[in-house]
């Protein structure tokens, strides 16, 4: 029987420059924040990172008032695991979403309830119907919580909803919140446009000066053909790559586009802005054509992370390795909020405020899909690690089999790479996925998605196999 139940972790260790952040105990002053998340948006799309064509004006004017971060990761290739652990700072086996409508853990703080509990204003507006709180209960800490989607996609009436109307919704409550008594705010804004079918709602007339482009390392000779990308990403219209890679392009300028009405909205001499993806997109590389959420390929897991706000230099670039486990501590640091309980992540403020180094850390990506099974190496690939870093260890590890494969690094660095890698299997035990509705399981499989009943077999293990001695 095929193994549906799949999983694959990636371990990233950031070589830092030396230097420790200081424990700080004192509180800042409270400012507001607002934190945006773009689902699937790949970093090398964006024009501040470089990309050749216009796609982002709004997000590269935030950037030069704030500080890119140029190596971001993401610690899962799909949504709701990323969004939960960037929300909780806390790896999947702690939020216990490994995988699309599974719920976060009640008992994890996000940095929403930590926000709340202070006497910061709340609110969430998210655009995919994953999000919904029947499906993440992610509404915890949020006094809104807008998960009403409005337009179809997917073959569903209400799969999504479209940027120009989640920036609507969260401008009006913006203007509608009783400013006058001098509370900060907490507002999270996802906006899901780039994730496929790339059929932007509105004309992109800015990119038809400009060619899109596919990525070095997508070799067009592994492109089979429209009729082999998934069902829901198929547009009777683009047949080619570069068609498809185009339209993909249109799609973040639309959401650029009212990003920037929300981004107009704010002072940011009182708020901190974060843009960061729950994950990437790939676009040819391992001849995986616009996909993610199986595979832990850089492309999937590469992302976009801009901070900007009162103190952080204009203009600054961070070569600094980061994850989107980091954003929640930094934030509530930044706006002077208590610390985010058990958080994972690094608080890299000292950093952004005052170019202050950063301890070594190590990331985790993690994913739960059954075309893992379908990895080249010919090895039992349910459970899978990667640990790389920049002094050069490569290490990739199959825990059930306890098959490896070393590409460099001393035995010493081995050692550890493994250790670390068993240290995060020893999480808490996996509760599998929540019960979803009918409708819901109805949505996912329109997206594409396998459902929960579809990725876990009752035989399959609750955590791991431990690996056999050699
Ligand atoms: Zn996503």
């Amino acid at each position: 029987m095929t193994p549906w139940r799949t999983l694959a972790l990636v371990v990233l260790l950031g070589s830092m420059p030396a230097g420790i952040f200081a424990c700080r105990s004192a509180r800042r002053p409270a400012r507001s924040v607002v934190l945006v998340t773009i689902d699937t948006l790949r970093r090398d799309r964006l024009s501040v990172y470089g990309y050749g064509r216009p796609t982002t004006p709004r997000i590269d004017a935030l950037a030069a008032r704030g500080a890119v971060f140029l190596d971001a990761w993401s610690q899962a290739p799909n949504t709701n695991p990323s969004i939960a652990s960037a929300l909780t700072s806390r790896r999947a086996p702690i939020t216990t979403v490994r995988g699309n409508a599974e719920k976060l853990d009640p008992a994890v703080p996000t940095i929403a309830r930590v926000a709340r509990d202070a006497g910061w204003d709340t609110a969430a507006f998210v655009s995919t119907v994953l999000l919904r709180r029947d499906a993440s209960a992610l509404d915890g800490g949020f006094d809104v919580y807008d998960d009403e989607m409005t337009d179809p996609c997917w073959g569903h009436d209400r799969a999504q909803r479209v940027a120009g109307r989640t920036i609507d919704r969260a401008l009006a409550w913006l203007s509608a919140r009783d400013a006058a008594d001098g509370r900060p705010f907490l507002l999270w804004v996802h906006l899901y446009d780039p994730h496929g079918p790339y059929t932007a709602p509105e004309p992109t007339p800015e990119l038809d000066a400009t060619a899109p482009s596919l990525p070095a390392a997508a070799d067009e000779s592994t492109w089979r053909g429209a009729q082999r990308i998934p069902r829901y990403l198929r547009v009777p219209a683009l047949t080619t790559p570069l068609e498809y890679a185009d339209a993909y392009d249109r799609e973040i300028r639309y959401a650029d586009r009212h990003l920037g009405r929300l981004l107009a909205a704010l002072d940011l001499a009182t708020t901190y802005v974060a843009v960061h993806a729950d994950h990437g997109e790939s676009l040819g590389e391992n001849a995986y054509w616009f996909r993610h959420g199986t595979l832990l390929h850089d492309s999937a897991l590469r992302i976009p992370m801009v901070v900007a706000g009162p103190g952080i230099g204009a203009g600054r670039r961070s070569s600094l390795h980061v994850g989107n486990l980091d954003l929640a501590p930094t934030l509530a640091r930044l706006a002077g909020m208590p610390p985010l309980p058990g958080a994972e992540g690094r608080d890299l403020s000292p950093h952004l405020l005052r170019g202050d180094d950063a301890a070594p850390a190590w990331f985790v990506a993690e994913a739960r899909r059954r075309e893992l099974v379908k990895d080249d190496t010919g090895i039992d690939v349910r459970w899978k690690l990667r640990h790389t870093d920049d002094a050069g260890i490569d290490v990739t590890w199959w825990p059930a089999a306890d098959e490896r494969r070393v590409r460099g690094g001393t035995p010493g660095d081995v050692a550890t790479a493994m250790e670390r890698m068993r240290a995060w299997l020893r999480g808490p035990q996996d509760a599998g996925p929540s019960a979803i509705t009918p409708e819901m399981e109805n949505a996912l499989r329109g997206l594409g998605y396998a459902t929960p009943a579809e990725t876990v077999t009752p035989s399959s293990p609750s955590s791991p196999p431990s690996p056999r001695r050699r």
